[in-house]
């Protein structure tokens, strides 16, 4: 997409229901070709004040007073108007994050539907009566925290907007988004069609800046009364310090090194593509990539050779030309993945893909990579990449499986391959993840599950009903009347 396809302005920046110019702008790089495309607004810290205080009113004004009926028809409302929009918005998601079109084509379904989930949830949300002492009633009530900060990362703009954004707004908050430097695109989008739906004025202010600026002030304002990270590990440690100085409650949604383990009782048909698409999907750039496959030795060799011939047929090209992979987001991006893979050279790496002759020059395509025999103290088998890259480790039984695959620091998802179904159970139970698979690989993403890390991947849960209980404060009323 040229940047004369948008239909709004983005170094425009949104506070009280009013777009104003930005005072500086950032370049909007199309990481297909590396070229600059456009112009986006830059906030700082007197945008974030101006945002934050625009959230608080709106809890007193038009978005305050609404029933939780009427938020919730404007949810779903937006969700509809994305619908009508959804090629719109997919072209621009694929030309700003690089990521195959029919990707984020499935991205802009996935805010449809979290629109939906939201909408329908808002009025569904009770507290509870609590027996107690004779001459009492006790309730609870589930109120909104008030303004709510979200910073976002350029991974799956659209899909993290919508389950953070979504449930806040569900539950009466007025929500302060910060999207990622490298794509707000779709933020803005987003807002412009939340307004057009019906979302009162402050209801959502969007901020697009960088993280040291606008993301630093918003972890750190004291009209914030909650704060959702997703990103890295690093920065998330910074947004959870700066928000215990305000003592906010914080979602942190960080990174994985996920498993699949691969049992010998397995079916191999069914696992071959999960083990390939949950690596190479979004050109791995995926908190929830699996790029760790854990495989009994009685299958190591066949495991690795399929998913190598499966490797050598992946192309790397343009986002917009949708082939299996597109380029990573950044120069610096690629230059980190390219630094981990030159670590591979005392590895055995079973394939490689191809990066298409079409791909524009310039773009940061890395061609994916398969690794076998990697030892699980391996850097690679540690680290989270973040780019197209899986490495295959064998094990000899249960407690090995175990104890590799809880043998990293992070604890996002893991799956199962067996057709056991008591170690099915038994290593659903044993594995240190937020959520466990059992063959298969993240259950299609759908909206209806929670989900979230334990370790260095976070806490709190988003996604799911779960999410609107972080997103809300149970206050507790005990009236004593005789
Ligand atoms: P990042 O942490 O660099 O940036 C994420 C967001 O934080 C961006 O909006 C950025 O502007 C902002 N930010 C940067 N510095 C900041 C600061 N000092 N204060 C406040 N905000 C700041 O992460 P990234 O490179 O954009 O994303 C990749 C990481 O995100 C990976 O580790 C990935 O695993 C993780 N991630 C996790 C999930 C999940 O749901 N668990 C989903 C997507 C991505």
């Amino acid at each position: 997409m040229t940047i004369d396809r948008l239909w709004f302005d983005p170094t425009e920046w949104l506070a009280g229901g009013a777009w104003r110019p930005a005072s500086e702008t950032l370049p909007i790089e199309d990481p297909s070709t590396g070229s600059e495309i456009g112009a986006l607004a830059k906030g700082g810290a007197a945008e974030i004040d101006e945002a934050v205080a625009a959230a608080e009113a709106a809890r007193t004004g038009d978005w305050g007073r609404m029933t939780a009926a009427e938020r919730g028809r404007v949810l779903m409302k937006i969700g509809r108007i994305v619908e009508t929009r959804a090629e719109d918005l997919a072209i621009l998601e694929s030309t700003d994050v690089g990521k195959p079109l029919k990707q984020a084509r499935a991205d802009v379904a996935a805010l449809a539907r979290y629109m939906e989930f939201y909408g329908g949830a808002a009025d569904k949300v009770m507290g509870d009566t609590i027996p107690y002492l004779d001459g009492y009633t006790v309730y609870t009530l589930r109120e909104p925290h008030g303004a709510t900060g979200h910073i976002v990362p350029w991974n799956y703009p659209m899909q993290i907007i919508g389950r953070s954004v979504g449930a806040a707004l569900a539950m009466g908050n007025a929500c302060v988004l910060k999207p990622a430097e490298e794509a707000s695109l779709t933020a803005l989008a987003f807002a412009r069609i939340a307004t057009e739906a019906g979302l009162p004025a402050g209801a959502l202010n969007v901020v697009p800046g960088l993280g040291e600026e606008a993301g630093a002030a918003l972890s750190a304002h004291p009209g914030v009364r909650h704060l959702s990270f997703t990103g890295s590990v690093p920065v998330g440690r910074l947004v959870q310090t700066a928000a215990a100085g305000n003592v906010v409650p914080v979602t942190l949604e960080l990174g994985g090194k996920s498993p699949q383990i691969v049992f010998a009782d397995a079916d191999l048909d069914a696992a071959l593509p999960f083990l390939v698409n949950a690596g190479i999907q979004n050109a791995g750039q995926t908190c929830s990539a699996s790029s760790r496959i854990l495989v009994e030795r009685p299958r190591y060799a066949e495991v690795v050779q399929r998913m190598a011939e499966r490797y050598r047929a992946l192309r790397v090209g343009r986002a917009l030309d949708d082939l299996e992979l597109g380029p990573l987001i950044s120069a610096r991006q690629k230059k980190i993945v390219e630094s981990y893979l030159a670590a591979s050279d005392d590895l055995t790496v079973a394939a490689r893909g191809e990066i298409a002759a079409s791909a524009p020059r310039g773009g940061h395509y890395v061609a994916p990579m398969l690794l076998a025999d990697v030892r699980p103290d391996h850097i690679l088998a540690r680290d989270e990449i973040f780019g197209p890259a899986q490495v295959v480790i064998p094990f000899d039984d249960e407690d090995e499986a175990v104890a590799i695959a809880n043998g990293t620091d992070y604890g996002l998802v893991a799956s199962v391959w067996s057709d056991n179904g008591a170690r099915q159970m038994r290593m659903a139970k044993r594995v240190r993840a937020g959520q466990v698979f059992i063959n298969n690989y993240g259950a299609g993403g759908g909206v209806e599950l929670p989900f979230g890390g334990v370790g260095r991947s976070g806490h709190g849960r988003e996604k799911g009903f779960e999410a609107l209980y972080g997103f809300s404060v149970l206050k507790t009323v005990a009236a004593r009347h005789g």
